[in-house]
């Protein structure tokens, strides 16, 4: 039955049909979509998908993380690959956009150039990579993170999820096992290619329907710990108080000033909260609070780390109260190829599509591979900005935009 409707699917040909068929393999009862890796909804969407490339003509492979490839070998023969797509997992109650629309987007290109012009001079070849989400195990970008040869099995050997399954147990569910584990390492990557939902509001706010991404913004994220004094409320006079939410909220106030005023790029985020007790009629001997800081230059973010930091350690001494940083994440930015972002908007210009280039805040496959190869990363605009939310949405024109641009990067890179 499912086969019978691509079939539908792949004779139309449409985007918004295709975006709908895939959102409904793990559809939620808010209609949202949930695919967790290595899930059931996860294995039967790589399945649907492979069937459909068959469909289509590639020649259909997974490597053995379950990372799934459609290929258009290359008339020329010289061994490389122009790789284009995105993810297949979702967060819990995600939208039906993030990640999906790439895989489509890159499948109808390709699908598109193949009709029109035959087989590509260099292989194409359509990825549904496996995971970036780091939704069901703590961590993230497994797919092309295995591609890149920064992660393998003893990566995940000791990992579980909220449940307590293994990771290695989830994978041999879904018929992955880790006794057959061959490296997915690829050096025949020439260039990679992702569109991508904005995720953002900078694009519609602009009536722009296309984003180059320029830089992806590297991320730092923090731990920061007072040890004050816990004491009774009303018989401690204020100024012998070691009053750990006051601390706090001074760290917190000076972080969120310097951050305005240090670049207007750069972004510092304290989400997370812990006091200690938590209890009305008693001083907080500790708080811990969450850091999160991006820029897309590391200079930036080292300048802004130390001039924070610096101020920790003075109020820490003033106050005689201990403030520990504990650092629990480091991404680097990572710089798209200019050379790919040039070609994406002089076809934007010849197509008058209104375009502009940016930064990505969020994290996305295409950092990885751009630290690997030269990579390009391209937007369309996210309704309201909203994303990892059932309201995701984009609209059916934008979507068609943006696998018009990328049909030509394509052809441009491989034909
Ligand atoms: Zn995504």
């Amino acid at each position: 039955m499912a086969i019978q409707v691509n079939k539908q699917l792949v004779e139309d040909g449409k985007v918004g049909a295709m975006i709908e068929w895939l959102a409904s393999i793990g559809e939620t009862e808010n209609g949202g979509v949930t695919r967790l890796l290595y899930s059931s909804a996860w294995l039967e969407a790589q399945l649907e998908l492979k069937s459909m490339m068959d469909q289509m003509k590639f020649h259909t492979y997974f490597d053995s993380v379950g990372n799934l490839f459609g290929r258009l070998p290359g008339t020329e023969g010289n061994n490389k690959t122009i790789l284009t797509g995105s993810h297949i997992d979702t967060v819990v109650d995600g939208g039906k956009y993030d990640g999906a629309y790439g895989i489509i987007a890159s499948l109808l290109a390709a699908l598109r150039l193949l009709h029109k012009y035959g087989n590509p001079k260099k292989t194409v070849e359509v990825v549904s990579l496996c995971e970036e989400e780091g939704s069901r195990f703590p961590l993230t970008f497994w797919g092309s993170r295995n591609i890149s040869g920064a992660y393998n099995l003893t990566k995940v050997e000791n990992i579980k999820d909220g449940e307590g399954i293994s990771f290695l147990d989830a994978m041999t569910q879904v018929g992955f096992d880790p006794k057959l584990y061959s490296s997915p390492v690829r050096t025949d990557i020439e260039r990679f290619v992702e569109i991508h939902i904005e995720q953002g509001m900078i694009l519609e706010r602009n009536q722009n329907q296309i984003g180059i991404v320029t830089h992806i913004v590297g991320q730092r994220r923090y731990t920061i710990c007072i040890k004050g004094e816990s004491n009774h409320a009303g018989t401690t006079p204020m100024n012998f108080r070691k009053d750990a939410v006051s601390t706090a909220s001074h760290l917190i106030s000076f972080l969120t000033e310097k951050a305005k005023h240090t670049d207007p790029m750069l972004v510092a985020t304290v989400g997370r909260l812990n006091v200690k007790p938590n209890v009305p009629n008693v001083v907080a001997g500790e708080v811990e609070f969450s850091l999160d800081i991006r820029h897309h230059e590391e200079k930036i973010i080292d300048q802004y780390c130390q001039s924070i930091f610096t101020e920790f350690k003075r109020i820490s001494d003033v106050l005689n109260i201990a403030i520990d940083i504990l650092q629990w994440m480091d991404v680097k930015p990572v710089k798209m190829d200019e050379e790919m972002c040039e070609w994406a908007s002089e076809i934007a210009e010849k197509k008058q599509f209104r375009f502009q280039k940016m930064i990505s805040g969020a994290g996305h496959d295409a950092q990885v591979f751009g630290g690997a190869c030269p990579t390009s990363l391209l937007f369309v605009p996210s309704r309201g900005g909203i994303s990892h939310s059932p309201k995701e949405y984009t609209n059916l024109e934008d979507l068609e935009t943006g696998i018009e641009l990328l049909t030509e990067v394509l052809y441009k890179l491989a034909y």
